[in-house]
């Protein structure tokens, strides 16, 4: 019998990694990329001779495969997709692909924010409490490509929705899922539960060894849990109500009862600021407490970390006012809970890409904390709708560089200026990576 046939679609770092994991394990490997290989790929290539091709798609090549990875940026409603779909062969994405190779425990994150801090989280209080845990999905390095080595203990891995899409035998032995909030509704024909079935599917094929720990206090969350027969253990957290099973917060004590363990401290005393991460290391704590891991250690390493770049980061205080980097919220939700951790007056730069944004749920946080709004977009229309009436002051710009200028003679001592723009970057910046680091250029450059 011949090799089987991998096609890989898409030659980033987690293409590549799916690649070398196909070649390992003995198949015939082909990769497709409709854009042109970035340098890295290139030479990625040919160390390991791996036949490719870039600038288009052969079809006729792709369809002689046996099994498809497919890229999470490639949408599945493209002509691409559905011919090889129509032709019966299974399209599966790199966690999947990586997953049928590792006999290792899986812990992960999904959830439309806080995905990466969570798994930041995790990752590093079990790095703390001395297990080894491989770190991936849409962070760090390539799943598949680690699949193959030396492996660690345990991985820890950040999911997203395109992820999930592409999951056929995909078991974690701990779920988290952080919240549901409308997001990416343009990959899923603006169908909001297409979008929420896409993210309780990580639970799906858990068994009663499992765990799925969720926000409760998320509507979305609480109703869809109840929906459906998960065989999981359910961990719901809250730092609202009491609970009978789960996390929660109960006179300053956090409480963490599983159906093995039972864990009480004082709360804890997060670097982080907003009920969002305290949510997040309430999540945290949880997997620690299902793993073991003394209570000393849960408190210390979470009470330690110093959060993720572009994630409300604390750039410089200048003149006694504050400037924070929040470039990576890129949704309603994200900018909702910055604008709560707000501490005092605010001004705001706000604005980008919209993706069919609805600011009315942020009407009366603008109206307690923001003093002023600068605009950063080409087309901050909607933005002026929403809050001209609402603020003494708006002011609109286009680079980055006036943007920071502006809100530096708009702020006052003691105040703070928060980048959280609530939409998307592509308009003005290549990512919000970008966007993040031009950001704290201005501001060190005041
Ligand atoms: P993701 O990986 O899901 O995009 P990140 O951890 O990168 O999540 O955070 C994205 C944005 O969401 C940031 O602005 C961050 O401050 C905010 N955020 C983090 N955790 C939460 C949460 N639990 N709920 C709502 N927003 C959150």
């Amino acid at each position: 019998m011949g090799k089987q046939n991998l096609v890989v679609l898409g030659s980033g770092e987690s293409g590549c990694g799916a690649a070398l994991l196909g070649i390992k394990k003995g198949y015939a490997v082909f990769v497709s990329d409709h854009k042109p290989l970035s340098a890295k790929a290139e030479k990625f290539m040919l160390e390991h001779g791996i036949d490719h091709e870039h600038g288009g798609h052969t079809m006729a090549r792709i369809l002689t495969a046996d099994v498809v990875v497919k890229s999470p940026g490639i949408p599945d409603h493209l002509t691409l997709i559905k011919e090889i779909v129509a032709s019966g062969i299974p399209v599966i994405s790199e966690i999947e692909w990586g997953f049928r190779f590792t006999q290792k425990p899986i812990i992960a994150i999904t959830g439309s924010n806080g995905k990466t801090t969570t798994t930041a989280m995790i990752h590093k209080l079990l790095s703390d409490a001395g297990i080894s845990a491989g770190l991936g999905g849409n962070i760090g390095k390539s799943f598949a490509a680690q699949v193959m080595g030396d492996e660690p203990d345990y991985y820890v891995l950040e999911i997203s929705s395109f992820q999930l899409d592409g999951m056929v035998e995909f078991r974690p032995h701990i779920a988290v899922i952080t919240n549901i909030t409308p997001d990416h509704l343009d990959r899923y024909n603006n169908n909001f539960d297409a979008y929420i079935a896409s993210k309780m599917s990580i639970s799906a094929r858990q068994n009663s060894q499992d765990q799925l720990i969720y926000d409760c206090d998320d509507p979305v969350l609480a109703r869809e849990v109840a929906k459906r027969n998960f065989r999981a253990e359910l961990l719901p957290y809250s730092n609202e109500g009491v609970l009978k099973h789960g996390t929660y917060i109960d006179h300053q004590t956090l409480m963490i009862q599983t159906n093995k363990n039972t864990i009480n401290m004082p709360t804890l005393d997060l670097q982080l600021a907003g009920i969002h991460n305290t949510k997040n290391a309430m999540a945290a704590a949880t997997v620690g407490t299902l793993l073991n891991i003394r209570k000393e250690t849960i408190r210390q390493s979470l009470e330690h970390f110093q959060g993720v770049e572009h994630r409300l980061e604390h750039v410089l205080k200048i003149n006694n006012v504050s400037y924070i980097n929040d470039s990576k919220a890129t949704n309603v939700n994200a900018t909702f809970y910055a604008l709560e951790s707000m501490s005092g007056p605010t001004v705001w730069i706000v604005g980008g890409q919209d993706k069919g944004n609805d600011y009315s749920s942020l009407l009366p946080l603008v109206n307690e904390k923001v003093k002023a709004i600068v605009c950063l977009g080409i087309d901050n229309d909607k933005i002026i709708q929403a809050f001209g009436n609402v603020v003494d002051m708006l002011v609109e710009t286009s680079r980055m560089e006036d943007a920071v200028q502006v809100a530096y003679r708009l702020a006052d001592r003691g105040e703070q200026v928060l980048l959280s723009p609530a939409c998307a970057s592509f308009d003005l910046f290549q990512d919000y990576e970008d966007r993040g680091r031009q950001f704290k250029q201005a501001v060190r450059q005041l």
